[in-house]
């Protein structure tokens, strides 16, 4: 197998190769070429001298590059789920969610390309200004690095690369050393456009590695998707970078005893908390719910977990140490264990807990495993109380048809969305989506991450 990644935008063998095994099965999915100093070395430079050609690309070319890249995710579908769930483990029917997904965000990213434009500012409001106005527009800040992680190998990826596109700045991607074959496959894809030489590279350094591209000066901006230590020890180690850091969490699902369908919110409930072996930044791990409901809830909630059909919904974990982390968290965690609970290898069971301590990790940390936590509330204040009693603040879910309420969560939770009617799953990437507290700094969503790559730049208009 050949061994390669981009550099550049031109596709290179690579002396050393890195190993991609199948997390269920350990089979060999493919290899993965890991560039050497001296093809970093000409990805970061190149990035540098692309920065004004890239800024200089006209709208529409943006736009075609991005329109082309959607198109050819879609062509491709079939293909491209197969190999993010080869690699990732995740059941196939999630990996086409993702391309469905990464299809929409490049041709949302289009669509934000031909818009993104600037605003007239009035100045006369100030006797001090009369007679100035100011246009005030965004320019990128410089070229990006983005740091993606292994859950969603393909949109966490887009996410970064889309929006980068769309305003003229050349990023380099760094995938996780456990998926980075989807990254290189949409490597070809961007090959095929016709963006500058330079405007972005697909390298999958070792973590140990990192450090001097996470230090280097050319990179002025880091976006950061992953764990919270990781992260924040990036931020911490170039103050003067633009990082962006979209961290973990442990989200909470709160069920009010006015939601009309209860079975129906334990069906989401077990589904977004055991999907993809619960791998995701948002899966429900805590949900608390209204005392008067919560046994009629806690018995839907368990027929569903039970129901999971393993090998369509749910799939094993990445690896043996994230497995036998979270069967030691479940017997740590000083409750009782009403479904799943054991594990085979790296087919971790689909588990619900009550009665947890909850000093326990299953509630104070990310479990980042196919896990839920049930709790009582009395009152809704106690509730949005117990879901802001946390270190991290991604997004919560709160199933009320009460508007009053819906205010109020949206008021209380110190989050970074609330989702009324649903699970705090719930992603679109229009929105702006991130955390505050531990689940990190700034926001992505395509038209967020496109501010975050840029800064304002004012023209002062004098006599007018
Ligand atoms: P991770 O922190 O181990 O790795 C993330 C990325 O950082 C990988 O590419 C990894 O190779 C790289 N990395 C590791 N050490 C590095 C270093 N010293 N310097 C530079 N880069 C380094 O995370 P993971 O296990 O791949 O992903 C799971 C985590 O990601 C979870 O905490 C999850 O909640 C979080 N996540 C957050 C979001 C979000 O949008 N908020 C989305 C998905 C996943």
């Amino acid at each position: 197998m050949d061994a390669y990644c981009f550099v550049a935008g031109t596709r290179e063998s690579t002396t050393e190769v890195l190993e991609v095994h199948a997390p269920d099965d350990g089979r060999l999915v493919g290899v993965a070429g890991v560039p050497g100093p001296a093809q970093v070395e000409r990805a970061v430079s190149a990035a540098a001298a692309a920065a004004g050609a890239c800024a200089d690309l006209p709208a529409h070319a943006r736009a075609a590059a991005l329109d082309h890249v959607s198109r050819r995710l879609a062509e491709r579908a079939v293909e491209i789920a197969a190999l993010i769930s080869a690699e990732n483990g995740k059941p196939v029917k999630w990996a086409a969610v993702e391309v469905n997904r990464a299809v929409s965000t490049f041709r949302w990213a289009a669509e934000e390309a031909r818009r993104f434009g600037g605003e007239m500012q009035r100045l006369d409001t100030d006797p001090a200004a009369a007679g100035r106005a100011a246009i005030v527009r965004r320019f990128p800040r410089g070229p990006v690095l983005g740091i993606a992680p292994f859950n969603f190998p393909l949109n966490l990826v887009a996410h970064k690369v889309a929006p980068a596109i769309a305003v003229g700045a050349p990023i380099i991607v760094k995938p996780a050393p456990g998926t980075p074959l989807t990254a290189l496959l949409l490597g070809e894809l961007l090959a095929e456009t016709e963006l500058p030489a330079g405007a972005w590279s697909v390298l999958p350094v070792p973590n140990d590695r990192m450090a001097p591209l996470v230090a280097d000066p050319r990179l002025p901006v880091v976006s950061f998707t992953g764990s919270g230590p990781v992260g924040w020890r990036i931020a911490d180690a170039v103050p003067r970078k633009h990082v962006t850091l979209e961290l973990g969490g442990n989200a909470a699902a709160v069920v009010c005893a006015d939601w009309p369908d209860l079975e129906a919110a334990a069906r989401r409930v077990a589904l977004f908390g055991n999907y993809q072996a619960g791998q995701s930044c948002i899966a429900v791990q805590r949900v608390f719910v209204a005392a008067s409901v919560y046994h009629t809830f806690g018995d839907h909630l368990v027929d569903a977990v039970a129901a999971l059909d393993f090998d369509t919904e749910v799939g094993p974990v990445i690896n043996d140490a994230a497995a036998e982390r979270i069967e030691s968290w479940i017997g740590s965690s000083g409750g009782r264990v009403l479904v799943g609970g054991g594990r085979d290898g790296r087919r971790v069971q689909p588990t619900v807990i009550v009665d947890a301590d909850p000093k326990a990790e299953v509630n104070t940390e990310e479990i980042f495993g196919p896990v839920l936590v049930l709790s009582s509330f009395e009152t809704v204040e106690e509730a949005f109380a117990l879901v802001n009693d946390s270190q991290y603040g991604l997004q919560a879910g709160v199933f009320t048809r009460d508007l009053p309420t819906a205010f109020a969560a949206h008021r209380a939770l110190a989050v970074g969305g609330v989702i009324i009617g649903d699970v705090p799953s719930f992603r679109a990437d229009q929105m702006p989506y991130g955390g505050s507290k531990g689940s990190g700094v700034g926001r992505e969503g395509v038209r967020s991450a496109m501010d975050d790559y840029t800064e304002q730049r004012v023209l002062v208009l004098n006599a007018f």
